[in-house]
Formats: C-alpha cells, structure tokens, sequence
C-alpha cells in the first residue's frame, strides 16, 4: 500500500499537516477539508515552515473561518463521490452493486460493493474496513515501537470508543480506537507510543512523559492535532 509519511505542525489557532514532495522549490498551502496542507519539498527543514506558517497565520485563520461557515459540519451519507480520510491518504468512496467486498482500487479509491446502495450498509462495510485496516498498521506500529520504548504489550485489540483514542490496562493489553486510521499517521504513532509507555507508567506523572518525549520529541504536535480534530474522526 502506497502511504506517503505526513508531518504534523500545531500553530497557534490550526495544525497543519506537511507533506514531502519532490519538486524544488518554494512551500505551497492548501485548505483540504477544513485543514491546512502544506506541501514542501524533502529539504525544507521544520522549523523553516512553522516560521513560514506562522507569518501567514492570519490569512490561514481567516480562510478557516470562512471554510467553516460555508460547510458548518460534514454531514456523510455514503454515497458515491464523497471523500474520507485514510491516514496520510484522501480516497473518494466508489460504492457498487454486487455481493459484499471492500477495498482499495488504486491508491485514492476505496470500493464498497453491497447488494443494494442503502447508506446503513455502506457504512458497516467502511467500519469493518477500517477496523481490520487498524488490526494490521496498528499491530506493524506496536512492533516497531516495542522496542523503543522497550516494553511488549500482552494483546493488541481494535475497539470502538467514542471519546478515547487508546487505552491500557494493568494485564498488559492495550487497546485502540479504529476511528484513528482517518487520521494522519504521524497521529496514529503518537497513540501507540502513549499506550506503550503506559506498559511502563500506569500514570500521566513526569517520568511517563520523559518517555513518550523521548521515543516522539515531537509528540506534542500530534496531542494537539487530536485535539483540534478528533472530533472529526469516525464514522456516524
Ligand atoms: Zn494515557
């Protein structure tokens, strides 16, 4: 699966997402769904575009503002067309008739096939989705960062929670919510590496964030894109 790796930046007012590009040149913005995208080539290092950012804060804020009052809430009715987040990606939603299949089709596509095009169905084939696509990057990040932060959880278990992105209990087992596959994978990382020191520290003391801090430096940024936009997250 093609996932190009995003950056997140929390400014003063909106986070931005930064995504690497190839071209030379000069940094380019653009408002998408509600979020701003800044689109920089590889050399650029951060600090240069949270500077630049920050110079254009007051256009960005007033875009925002605009944007929010024109679309007050995103309302789905999953249909064909409508667009939906998946980690760095943005897919448009193919729905087709036939018997029950879910899957990506190229890299912005995601197919949903359903007997009949009732949006109920539509949605609990996109849930099943994204909750086996979680099983499987969350299981791959959990491995990766294992061994970072140094302490192996017990289980993995994909759940649906309504205002919590992850949870740990004191058998070792941790849990995340499926709803954080629709967020930037920089997010999805910050998540996994917060319950993983949990395996560490039952608690929000100093020496749990020492840890998190020193696994993520940038941890910060990804608590306050969640923040700011997890509410956006899920599928209702
Ligand atoms: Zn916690």
């Amino acid at each position: 699966m093609v996932s190009q790796s995003a950056e997140i930046l929390a400014m003063n007012g909106f986070v931005a997402v930064i995504k690497r590009t190839r071209r030379k040149g000069s940094v380019g913005f653009k408002l998408s769904l509600g979020q701003v995208v800044v689109l920089a080539p590889k050399t650029i290092p951060k600090d240069e575009i949270r500077l630049l950012l920050a110079s254009k804060s007051t256009w960005i804020l007033a875009k925002l503002n605009a944007q929010d009052q024109l679309q007050p809430q995103t309302e789905r009715h999953y249909v064909d067309g409508e667009t939906l987040t998946f980690m760095d990606q943005e897919l448009v939603l193919r729905v087709c008739l036939g018997p029950f299949n879910t899957g990506l089709r190229g890299v912005s596509e995601l197919v949903v096939r359903v007997p009949e095009a009732k949006p109920d169905w539509v949605r609990n084939a996109l849930v099943r989705w994204y909750k086996l696509q979680a099983q499987a990057h969350i299981e791959q990040r959990v491995s990766y960062f294992a061994p970072l932060v140094g302490a192996w959880p017990e289980s993995i278990e994909i759940k649906t929670y309504r205002a919590r992105w992850g949870s740990c209990n004191n058998r070792g087992q941790v849990q995340f919510n499926w709803k954080l596959m629709m967020a930037p994978s920089e997010v999805i990382d910050s998540v996994v590496v917060h319950e993983l020191c949990h395996l560490l520290h039952m608690h929000h003391g100093p020496q749990f964030w020492t840890q998190v801090r020193r696994v993520l430096p940038n941890y910060q940024d990804a608590k306050q894109w969640l923040k700011d936009e997890g509410h956006r997250l899920g599928l209702d």
